[in-house]
């Protein structure tokens, strides 16, 4: 029986009764109902209305190459009919992974050759951390397991994931983090930059946080740093350019670990194949999942630099970590798929060179004069709007983020999926988006916040 036998009522009324969601209030969600979506196709979404929905958040900061695309869903059958599922456990592997690692490791920043996939970002998170504190116990520091994070950091939900994020109200439930991680601050110089500091000295003052975290735990304690090169869920948080160089320097100055996590950065959306690549560094280990495949399978990849991974040969014996499902074949051939498709169409360069300029001066020249606007703010396609109270004091709305949930709730309406987190809505388009499709998204984000004021 397929879902066309229901009617939405019923359909919603099932979900509500048997089906436990992501970060979701099910109290409000039964009151509601979810919106069902039912189909896709290139920009836009469908519910079961039959509303068409610009998605301005490419599903959950995934779907790069927008939807509908037969070639992935063509390499999803021949790879099922062909071999549906194999493991890369006790010395097997299968043709897929195979070949996407060595890709990966074709457009990864210079000196990282090693590919361990799982199926989440929250996966591949956790086995980041395992590694960088078992490779600190190969070279004969085990003591040197710290890792330093930032607060409000989004890693992932698992009890690593939450543990390494700096979300508070993640920790609250968490009943127990993985111990020896520590949060210093983020680098949002909208709410934390001092009267008078520039963007430059910001991003200086941000990184030595973390230098002065090193210091007091001594070098010696301390594996990692880890960080997502713009916070995503976080509230698309851009650090100012000195940031990342600086935080390079103190970690080799101080042999600490980098540890970059791209899950949402990756495979395009700051205009390079990884934000590595656009702030100029080269970290040891680099989380990516999400637009890997652009959503169409779950596939992680973790990306594991030179280093580590000699140690892990030629020292490690065996690694005791793995997932039934890592290097799914399936999976791994939808993902080679996906990438072709970005290379083919020309995406990443296409953000750098034209939509992510072009966006960036959308949302300055006819979004940031708005009222109910604070800051805009934008890298390739990854943007975020700060909802003030008062524009020259920045005082927000009372209430917790309900200003933004009533922004965000105007668009969905007026035909735009985004994204509320606080007081700051996201967007995080498919990188198919076009000028005017640009254009329509500014539209509708105006007539949101007019219909909000
Ligand atoms: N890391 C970052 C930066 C993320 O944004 C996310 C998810 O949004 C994750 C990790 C977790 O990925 P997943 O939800 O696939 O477990």
């Amino acid at each position: 029986m397929t879902y066309q036998n229901y009617s939405l009522k019923q359909l919603q009324q099932i979900d509500a009764s048997h089906h436990l969601h992501p970060f979701t209030d099910h109290r409000e969600l039964r009151e509601a109902g979810s919106r069902i979506i039912t189909r896709a196709e290139g920009p836009y979404i469908y519910d079961s209305e039959g509303h068409e929905i610009l998605d301005g958040m490419a599903g959950l900061w995934c779907v790069n190459v927008g939807y509908g695309r037969d070639e992935l869903a063509e390499a999803a059958y021949k790879q099922m009919k062909e071999l549906p599922y194999y493991n890369s456990f006790f010395k097997c592997s299968t043709p897929t992974p195979v070949l996407l690692a060595k890709r990966l490791a074709e457009l990864a920043p210079k000196g990282v050759n090693q590919v361990f996939f799982g199926s989440s970002g929250s996966e591949a998170n956790d086995t980041a951390l395992r590694l960088v504190r078992h490779y600190w116990a190969l070279e004969g520091k085990p003591e040197k397991n710290r890792i330093i994070s930032r607060k409000n950091a989004y890693h992932g939900s698992t009890v690593a994931g939450t543990s390494l994020g700096g979300m508070e109200p993640m920790h609250k439930q968490l009943g127990g983090a993985v111990p020896n991680i520590v949060h210093v601050m983020m680098p949002y110089s909208y709410e934390l930059a001092l009267p008078g500091e520039s963007d430059h000295e910001f991003g200086l003052r941000a990184a030595k946080a973390i230098e002065d975290a090193i210091l007091e735990a001594g070098p010696e304690n301390v594996a990692a740093f880890i960080g997502e090169p713009i916070m995503g869920a976080g509230g698309v948080k851009i650090p100012p350019m000195s940031y990342w160089p600086e935080v390079q320097r103190i970690c080799r100055k101080y042999d600490v670990l980098l540890m970059l996590d791209e899950v949402i950065t990756g495979y395009g959306r700051t205009g390079e194949w990884f934000a590595a690549q656009s702030f100029g560094i080269e970290p040891d280990t680099i989380t990516t999942a999400k637009a890997l495949t652009s959503g169409y399978q779950p596939l992680s990849a973790l990306l594991v630099g030179d280093r580590i991974a000699s140690t892990l040969i030629e020292k490690g014996g065996e690694f005791y970590h793995g997932y039934t499902y890592s290097g799914h074949p399936v999976a791994c051939a939808v993902a080679l798929a996906n990438l072709d498709i970005i290379e083919r169409e020309g995406l990443v360069e296409r953000v750098k060179t034209d939509t992510g300029p072009y966006f960036a001066q959308a949302l300055r020249e006819r979004i940031a004069d708005h009222r109910l606007v604070g800051e805009v703010r934008s890298f390739g396609l990854m943007g975020a709007i700060e909802i003030v109270k008062d524009k020259a004091t920045r005082e927000r709305f009372e209430g917790d983020g309900r200003a933004a949930v009533v922004v965000r709730d105007h668009a969905i309406a007026n035909g735009l999926m985004l994204r509320a987190t606080g007081d700051t809505m996201i967007l995080s388009p498919p990188l198919i988006w076009t000028r005017d499709t640009i254009d329509l998204a500014c539209e509708r984000i105006v007539k949101a916040l007019d219909l909000a004021e």
